[in-house]
């Protein structure tokens, strides 16, 4: 058996695709056109990619995008001035500080510092509180684009065994979380679980992120089940020529989509699914932000 490949690449085209939908009805009947400020402090190569991608697939969506590239020496007081600025600019329906931040700076401060409506990653304590309370919350990018793809996939999860292993701040425990919201039975695993091969075995749902390369074989994989792979892993690619290096997941992708029902590659999966959640919660946030209806199918 092969499992059918989950294609997050065509499927945030279609998110992409419902947020620009959204972004004309906001300009067209209400006059209001959603704004995303990101934040970079210094020149963190993979940083600085990200971050002029986040730029070009915000207007490409219809939305004004707002780049503030800061030294790398700022100081965290100038960066708490910025925030504040971006707090209380009209224009700003999102702020985005891309981690991580240098050393000397307080990333937990700078977070909590962001105006919770505008907390387009979800990374405010606010906005954990309430998604762990399973209120109404921003909810951070890569768990909900996972969430999308699992509800477009499965439909109803209820009842479903769920194991998300990793229980990182930004990924596990919020997939954690938005699986329980949706009745998944759910399973945290991470570096100390026992028998972590028997725990993913039992899994409907398997989420991995962890970031170790292809940690998890096919054989710990259920029959059937529908696998989310998060991680993303540079390994030598020697078959490519020499000092070359290829991206894999933390699932070992060959064995498990013999096995698994349904699974995300890497590249291609989950990865691109994360800027299209974010331009997401950024009209989310605009449309709460007036007191107008949230598109349907963006939110969690
Ligand atoms: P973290 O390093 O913050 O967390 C990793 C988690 O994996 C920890 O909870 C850790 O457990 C657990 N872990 C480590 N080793 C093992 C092991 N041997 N067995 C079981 N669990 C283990 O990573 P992130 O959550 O930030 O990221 C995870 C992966 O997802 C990375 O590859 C990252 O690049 C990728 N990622 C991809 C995104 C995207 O697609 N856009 C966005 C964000 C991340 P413990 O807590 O016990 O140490």
């Amino acid at each position: 058996m092969s499992a059918t490949l989950i294609d997050g690449k065509a499927f945030a085209a279609t998110i992409r695709a419902k947020v620009a939908e959204h972004v004309r009805h906001l300009r067209d009947e209400h006059g209001l056109t959603p704004g995303l400020a990101v934040v970079l402090v210094g020149e963190d190569p993979a940083s600085q990619v990200y971050v002029r991608n986040k730029g070009t697939q915000t207007e490409e969506a219809g939305m004004a995008s707002f780049e503030h590239r800061l030294p790398v020496e700022t100081a965290q007081e100038e960066l708490l001035a910025l925030i504040a600025r971006l707090n209380a600019a009209p224009a700003v329906h999102g702020i985005l500080v891309q981690l991580p931040l240098p050393g000397h700076i307080d990333a937990a401060e700078v977070l909590n510092a962001i105006d919770p409506a505008k907390d387009v990653d979800g990374f405010h304590i606010s906005n954990v509180g309430l998604l762990a309370t399973g209120q109404k919350a921003m909810v951070p990018c890569t768990p909900l684009g996972c969430l999308m793809m699992l509800r477009d996939h499965l439909g109803d999860l209820s009842g479903l065994d769920a194991v998300v292993v990793g229980r990182s701040n930004i990924v596990g425990k919020p997939m954690a979380h938005l699986l329980l919201r949706d009745s998944a039975t759910v399973t945290i695993a991470h570096s100390r679980t026992r028998d972590l091969a028997a725990v993913c075995r039992r899994a409907d749902i398997l989420v991995a992120a962890v970031g170790r390369p292809q940690m998890i074989p096919g054989d710990w994989v259920k029959p059937g089940a529908t696998v989310i792979d998060v991680g993303i892993n540079r390994i030598p690619a020697p078959e490519r020529g020499e000092g070359k290096t290829r991206l894999v997941g933390d699932v070992d992708f060959d064995s498990a989509v013999q096995v698994a029902g349904a699974i995300t590659p890497v590249p291609g999966g989950v990865g691109p699914m994360t800027i299209a959640c974010l331009l997401a919660n950024t009209v989310t946030a605009c449309c709460r932000a007036h007191g107008l209806a949230e598109p349907e199918g963006l939110t969690a």
